[in-house]
């Protein structure tokens, strides 16, 4: 097989043709600025409105509440900064998890530098927080909680809408990072009571570069961006107009083959995780069942190293993730992995393979070929394989 395989779908989705299509003519033929009043930029200025209708609807929110971003990083930034900013005369401790995505955790270490107290909650060995935990740890002093919807590495779904249950109960801000939720499983921000979430398009088919807060009404938050009144005077900015209209498109599609797309999904990771489960000495890392993301396989391989994995897959075609070392630039691995309690030499040969609506049976065969060869292959050479086959277990 020479066709390259692709699951790192957690990563990045390509552009699903459909979007693309309905996203072309606002370059050329509507490049009006939404903003004028004559007639060619009445066509963005609808195309926009239809964009936020059709984000809205995915997560029952109200257009109203949907503020278009450049992406999730945005999103998580002008929540947490956002609300921080809002409510810092009624208290500066945020609560948040060790397994947030980094647009999260530097964001809170940021303002711990500034004047605020963070509270990591940390996670069981599957990845879920606590709900009694986050009740203690609760003070006076708590404006925001901020939970991830579900995990970007491990695939962990997170107790969402009893989360949002507490905090509404003790009357304190929710927000999720919903990165990796929107689109792929059922979002509800108001049977939730979720107060702030955070999406992004390129997660779910649609183009990178854009996202959006949702931010339920009433809520106040610091303004993102000071200019002219876009976005209604909180994030101005001539807006994004193709985008905007391809996130809506993306995201429609994304939640009306949701049902019928899982089920596919689901028996091709099982498959594929099973077949992985077979080579000795692995672990599956993040739970199995309801609460893992339909598309999300996340396995430890002792004895070797995450890099070199990827490095052999990408030479036989294959495109994915490891949670170890160099990939992220530092020399530590994954701290949602250490988090979960692994050890660093265990945590160091993980590899993530995130499968899409493209993905055939054919390509989870190849993998499953693959990759037990290329584990043997780098056992074969590893010092700590040959020292575990030496002395045993120490
Ligand atoms: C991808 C991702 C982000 C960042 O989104 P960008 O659009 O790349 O800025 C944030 N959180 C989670 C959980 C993600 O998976």
């Amino acid at each position: 097989m020479n066709k390259s395989i692709y699951m790192d779908h957690a990563a990045t989705t390509y552009v699903k043709p459909e979007v693309m299509e309905e996203m072309l003519p606002y370059f050329t033929t509507y490049f009006g600025n939404p903003s004028s009043i004559y007639t060619l930029a009445r066509e963005t200025k609808k195309a926009i409105d239809i964009g936020r209708d059709k984000v809205a609807k995915a997560i029952n929110a109200d257009s109203s509440e949907i503020f278009f971003t450049s992406g999730g990083s945005e999103a998580d930034n002008w929540a947490i900064k956002g609300i921080a900013s809002a409510y810092k005369k009624k208290g500066n401790h945020i609560i948040t998890t060790v397994i947030e995505h980094h647009a999260v955790l530097h964001t809170c270490e940021y303002l711990a530098k500034n004047g605020f107290d963070i509270t990591y909650l940390p996670v069981d060995e599957y990845g879920f927080i606590n709900i009694k935990d986050l009740e203690n740890a609760i003070t006076d002093k708590t404006i925001l909680v901020s939970v991830m919807f579900a995990n970007n590495e491990i695939g962990t779904i997170e107790p969402i809408k009893e989360i949002g249950a507490l905090c509404r109960s003790k009357k304190i801000l929710f927000h999720t990072d919903a990165v990796q939720a929107v689109g792929h499983i059922p979002v509800d921000v108001k049977e939730m009571n979720i107060d702030l979430l955070s999406l992004a398009g390129h997660k779910f088919y649609g183009p990178k570069g854009i996202g959006a807060l949702y931010i339920r009404k009433g809520i106040k938050i610091e303004n993102l961006i000071h200019g002219g009144g876009q976005e209604r005077g909180k994030r101005a900015g001539t807006e994004n107009v193709a985008s905007v209209v391809g996130i809506g498109k993306a995201l429609e599609l994304a939640v009306t083959n949701m049902e019928e797309n899982n089920k596919k999904l689901v028996y091709l990771r099982d498959k594929l995780m099973n077949g992985l489960l077979k080579v000795p000495y692995t672990r599956l890392n993040g739970p199995i069942g309801e609460k893992r993301l339909p598309g999300n396989s996340n396995i430890c391989f002792r004895f070797v190293e995450g890099e070199s994995i990827l490095l052999m897959l990408d030479a036989k075609g294959i495109a994915a993730s490891s949670g170890s070392a160099c990939t992220s630039g530092s020399l530590d691995p994954s701290h949602v992995l250490l988090a979960i309690g692994l050890i660093h030499e265990i945590a160091h040969g993980s590899l993530r393979l995130t499968i899409g609506d493209e993905t055939t049976e054919e390509e989870v065969d190849f993998v499953l070929e693959t990759v037990p060869n290329v584990i043997k292959r780098l056992r074969d050479m590893s010092p700590l394989y040959d020292d575990f086959l030496k002395k045993g277990e120490k």
